[in-house]
C-alpha cells in the first residue's frame, strides 16, 4: 500500500450546521468545508459573517448535482471544488456555466464513481470512468480534473479486510493513469467519512469528508434541507447512517 505523499485534505462537512460552527472551526485553522445541498451551500457561503471572518475558506460541493442547479452552484462564493461530476452532460453544463462566470482559474472537479453498484447511490459505473475523464480533459477547458470520489456502501466490517469500495477506487485510478498516461500522484482519491476516515487514509485517500465527528450528529427533524426535491431522495448518506 502506498501512502499518499501529500497530507490528506480534511473536508469538514457542515451540512445542516449553522454558520457560527463554520466560523468557529475556521478560527481553529480549518479552511476546507463541504456541503451537499446547493441552496444551503449558497446561503452559507454568502453569509456576511462567513464572508468577513473566513476570507480563505474553500468550499467543496459533495452532493448530487442536478443540471438545473448548476448555475446556482457556480455562483457560490469561494467554491473550490465540485466532487460529484457523474456524467458527460453534467461536465459539459458545468464547463459552460463556469466559463460564463469568467473566472481566471479552472474549476477543480472530481468524478464520482458508484463503486458499490448500489441502486441507491449516485455516481458513474466504474467502467465509464476513463471515457468521462477523457471527455473532461479534451472537451471541458474550464474544468480541471483532479480526482475520483466515492461514497461506497456503509457499515463495512474491517475485520473482513480492506473496504472493497476503496479498493475499487484505487484500482480505477491505476487503470485511468495507465490509459491516459497521468502520474498517479496527480489523481486524488476522495473517500472516507466519519466512520472510516482513518482506514481510508491508510489505504491512500487524499481527501476525507468528515461531518458528524467534527460537528456532532445531524438533526434533520427541525427543517428539511432547503432544496431537497424528489430527485435528491436517492442520496441516502444521512439516512443510512443515522436512522
Ligand atoms: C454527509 C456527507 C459526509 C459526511 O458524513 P459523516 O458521516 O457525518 O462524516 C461525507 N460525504 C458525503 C457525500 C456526505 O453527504
Amino acid at each position: 500500500m502506498d501512502l499518499p505523499t501529500i497530507q490528506p485534505r480534511l473536508v469538514a462537512v457542515s451540512k445542516t450546521k449553522p454558520a457560527d460552527m463554520v466560523i468557529e472551526a475556521y478560527s481553529h485553522g480549518q479552511r476546507t468545508f463541504g456541503e451537499n445541498y446547493v441552496q444551503e451551500l449558497l446561503e452559507k457561503a454568502s453569509n456576511p459573517k462567513i464572508l468577513s471572518s473566513c476570507p480563505e475558506i474553500k468550499w467543496h460541493f459533495i452532493g448530487h448535482l442536478q443540471k438545473q442547479n448548476v448555475n446556482k452552484l457556480m455562483a457560490v462564493p469561494n467554491l473550490f471544488m465540485l466532487e460529484t461530476v457523474d456524467s458527460v452532460k453534467l461536465a459539459d453544463k458545468v464547463n459552460s456555466s463556469w466559463q460564463k462566470r469568467g473566472s481566471p482559474e479552472r474549476l477543480k472537479v472530481m468524478v464520482q464513481i458508484n463503486t458499490s453498484g448500489e441502486e441507491s447511490k449516485y455516481g458513474l459505473p466504474p467502467s465509464e470512468t476513463v471515457a468521462v475523464v477523457e471527455h473532461i480533459n479534451a472537451k471541458c477547458p474550464s474544468l480541471e480534473f483532479v480526482g475520483l470520489m466515492t461514497i461506497g456502501s456503509f457499515g463495512h466490517d474491517l475485520s473482513q479486510g480492506p473496504n472493497p469500495d476503496f479498493q475499487v477506487l484505487l484500482s480505477l485510478r491505476e487503470e485511468l493513469c495507465k490509459k491516459l498516461n497521468i502520474p498517479t500522484d496527480q489523481v486524488e482519491l476522495s473517500m472516507g467519512m466519519s466512520m472510516d476516515f482513518q482506514h481510508a487514509i491508510e489505504v491512500g485517500s487524499t481527501n476525507v469528508r468528515v461531518g458528524s465527528t467534527i460537528f456532532g450528529e445531524r438533526d434533520y427533524s427541525k427543517k428539511p434541507a432547503p432544496d431537497k426535491s424528489a430527485a435528491d431522495l436517492k442520496a441516502p448518506v444521512e439516512v443510512a447512517q443515522e436512522h
